[in-house]
């Protein structure tokens, strides 16, 4: 999506941006050199923003092959309002975003190269853009996946307005969370989700059945549990000064994942993960310019 970011009818600096997006981007610039490699599959439009951000996703190492194009699209579009305390204001226009129609063809180039994959991250972001159709076409990629020995990922994302009209959201998050091998969970998100207290949706995130479940909690330690041990308590790192929290979720996956695919375990990936979202919230922005990057090594 293109960022807009600063104050209500002053100046405003463009960026983009997205959930998924930022998360490949951290593991890209994180798992390149262990080989990882990163493909992201989208929809945009032809026009000079929706190039733009392809020569970007390149430089930044991503492979843009299942990134679908369509003549008279266009990118979705997000502002961000910061106010003199520096509180933050989000709007959307998601409407009309090129993303939703990603499936519209057959095959669409995910599907086409499906093959070529040993995993698949996705949110609930993801899942809510779609139309049910769309949805039913990524779980058959999932099931397809999943069947060959790949790995699906789910990053539950949680955003009431974005599911306003459908009454069966629990029906497609349990869905994913059934199908995925690791979630990862933003605590008030699926507290939100299934109207449960911070207690009880900490044992219900437990209770899924994926093998692998990742509970952040903001600043409080992230909480990792593997099917047949017991969860591991992993602490976040202090910081002096959170200057931006946007990107801090999706950052903390791109370090997760950039371990976990380089063999690292989830407790050192949650480290891993902790500590690049450490740096990402000192930042304003979801993607910190490349020279803000750590040195970074697992451990
Ligand atoms: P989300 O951004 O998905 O809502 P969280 O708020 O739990 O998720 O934040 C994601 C990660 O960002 C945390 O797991 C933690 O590593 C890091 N983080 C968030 N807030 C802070 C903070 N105040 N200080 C240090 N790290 C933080």
């Amino acid at each position: 999506m293109i960022e807009l970011r600063g104050q209500m009818f002053g100046t405003m600096q463009q960026n983009f941006g997205g959930d998924t997006l930022n998360t490949a981007v951290y593991l890209a610039r994180l798992g390149a050199d262990g080989g990882v490699k990163v493909s992201y599959a989208t929809q945009l439009g032809r026009d000079a923003y929706s190039e733009a951000m392809i020569e970007a996703w390149r430089k930044e190492g991503i492979d843009t092959r299942m990134v679908r194009t369509e003549e008279g699209k266009m990118p979705g579009l997000y502002t961000i309002q910061v106010d003199d305390q520096g509180e933050r204001t989000f709007y959307y226009w998601r409407d009309m975003s090129a993303a939703k129609d990603y499936f519209v063809d057959n095959p669409s180039p995910l599907e086409a190269h499906i093959d070529e994959l040993d995993a698949l991250y996705y949110s609930g972001i993801s899942l809510a853009v779609l139309p049910e159709s769309g949805r039913e076409r990524l779980f058959a990629i999932i099931e397809k996946l999943r069947a060959r020995g790949g790995k699906v990922f789910f990053d539950n994302n949680f955003r009431r307005r974005l599911w306003a009209n459908d009454p069966d959201v629990t029906h497609w998050f349990d869905r994913a969370f059934a199908n995925a091998d690791m979630a990862m969970i933003t605590l008030e998100d699926n507290a939100a989700l299934y109207g449960l207290d911070e207690e009880s949706a900490l044992s219900h995130a437990f209770s899924l059945s994926c093998d692998e479940v990742v509970i952040k909690r903001g600043v409080d330690p992230t909480m990792v549990r593997v099917r047949g041990f017991d969860p591991v308590m992993v602490p976040t790192f202090k910081v002096d000064k959170v200057v931006d929290t946007t990107g801090a979720g999706d950052s903390f996956a791109g370090g997760y994942l950039a371990a976990r695919l380089q063999g690292q375990t989830p407790e050192v990936a949650a480290r891993s993960g902790n500590k690049i979202a450490s740096i990402v919230v000192q930042h304003p922005g979801a993607i910190i310019p490349r020279e803000n990057m750590p040195v970074f090594f697992f451990g």
